[in-house]
């Protein structure tokens, strides 16, 4: 009986029409870090759960209910990285790295988390962050939220995102208004929903991220961690709002955005598009001064952000329907004997090495010559190369729409003047 298997719920293949795009953003991304000096790390995807618990926050909605957690042959608690600066610290520490020295990294791969799928939340979906370590100013906050912005340039959309920033403060500037916020919030629990009382031992601040209509007003009025800010945390917010100001990078203070990790302190901004719907945080970061020193002996200020790729790909194609990269080869060869197939292939690749910048496809489909070049035709390609049954070369370009037959050093000759590319005559 034939079994038929499907994906897991929640994540996808990126077929070959779409990963032309993928990389496009992958080559704006690996350009905008070299340009800024950060290095890319690779990191693994299992981690040990403690991990995640600890720095992430058992309270946090990813580490209560969204993880993959399993145990391996070992018996050994692992799980399924739901984000990438957790194990990126970890590394860090693990490695020595910032022994008497700063770190600007990146790193790119699949996150996972069990929620539910819908359009923008994927159950496997891929991040793009920075972490940086060692550097506790304004400064550092500055130049990443000028990154993400010179990437979302970079990309054609940053018209379409908001900066929203504000500051959650040090833990101890965080308790005084935790105080506070509780008792608000007990005074008015009438109003509070489910999900709310829940996290009112727990996790009050989140409580401030609510989108409940019923809330909102009752929220807007609740005590603000900015009024809470000691003069250090107040100067370092607002020479950040001075920076970015000096940058010309507009920005949104939002009192209530805390968003949903625990290690947070001071600096937190989100990068927000109104063209997604409800999954409109393409980007989300700030500074994490507490979280090294929860697994060394040693403290280092650290802040980040991440980007959800599969969001801003969504949000590139909303916005710019006709993008289009495609993986369109430049010269198709065919032939029209059967048995030159040999022959075709050792031409093919004599072009490659004329001319290593085209992208060269062969037609081994064994059919006809017609056919071959309704293939060819179909992948938008600019030349068509044929090896006729006389054994005479034929070149047609479509563009121009011209074919003739011709030596075969004329053929690189030909497309390398229109692609202005040199032709490469040393053959090794
Ligand atoms: P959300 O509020 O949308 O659940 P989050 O606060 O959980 O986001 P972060 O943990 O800060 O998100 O992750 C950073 C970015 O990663 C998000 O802004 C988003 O672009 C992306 N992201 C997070 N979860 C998912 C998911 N399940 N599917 C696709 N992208 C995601
Ligand atoms: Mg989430």
């Amino acid at each position: 009986m034939m079994m038929k298997i499907q994906s897991i719920r929640g994540m996808r293949d990126i077929l070959p029409e779409e990963t032309p795009l993928w990389q496009w953003l992958e080559s704006k991304v690996r350009n905008i870090t070299y340009r800024y000096g950060y290095q890319e790390v690779r990191l693994p995807l299992l981690e040990p759960v403690a991990l995640f618990e600890r720095a992430v926050g058992q309270s946090t909605d990813i580490v209560s209910k969204e993880m993959y957690n399993f145990r391996d042959k070992n018996g050994e608690h692992i799980t399924l990285r739901p984000e990438g600066t957790s194990g990126c610290v970890r590394a860090v520490i693990e490695n020595n790295m910032c022994y008497n020295t700063t770190q600007r990294l990146w790193y790119q791969g699949p996150m996972f988390r069990y929620e539910r799928p819908q359009k923008g939340r994927l159950r496997q979906f891929t991040q793009f962050g920075v972490e940086t370590f060692g550097m506790a100013g304004a400064d550092i906050d500055a130049e990443l939220i000028y990154m993400a912005k010179d990437l979302f340039k970079a990309l054609g959309v940053d018209r379409y995102l908001r900066l929203e920033i504000n500051s959650l403060g040090t833990l101890p500037e965080r308790k005084e208004h935790r105080q506070k916020l509780v008792a608000y919030f007990n005074q008015h629990k009438a109003l509070l929903d489910e999900d709310s009382l829940n996290r009112l031992e727990t996790n009050p601040l989140r409580i401030l991220d609510s989108k409940n209509p019923a809330m909102q007003e009752m929220l807007e009025n609740a005590p603000r961690l900015l009024d809470f800010l000691g003069e250090e945390s107040m100067q370092h917010f607002t020479e950040l709002c001075q920076l970015l100001k000096s940058a010309e990078i507009e920005y949104v203070v939002n009192p209530r955005l805390v968003r949903g990790l625990d290690y947070y302190t001071r600096t937190v901004f989100e990068w927000i598009t109104d063209e997604l719907g409800s999954q409109g945080t393409v980007c989300g970061g700030g500074r994490y001064d507490g979280l090294v020193e929860l697994f060394s002996n040693k403290g280092l200020p650290a802040s980040g952000f991440a980007i959800g790729i599969e969001r801003l790909l969504l949000l590139i194609q909303t916005v710019d329907g006709d993008k289009n990269i495609t993986n369109k080869p430049d010269i198709v060869v065919t032939y029209e004997e059967a048995n030159a197939n040999i022959t075709a292939l050792l031409l093919a690749n004599r072009i490659r090495q004329r001319l290593p910048q085209m992208k060269v496809l062969s037609d081994f489909s064994g059919t006809k010559l017609k056919r071959q070049h309704s293939n060819a035709l179909k992948t938008g390609c600019r030349y068509i190369v044929t090896l006729n049954a006389d054994g005479q070369i034929g070149l047609w370009d479509l563009h121009k729409d011209r074919s003739e037959t011709m030596a075969e050093e004329k053929i690189w000759a030909i497309i390398a003047a229109d692609a202005k590319t040199p032709v490469v005559t040393d053959r090794r």
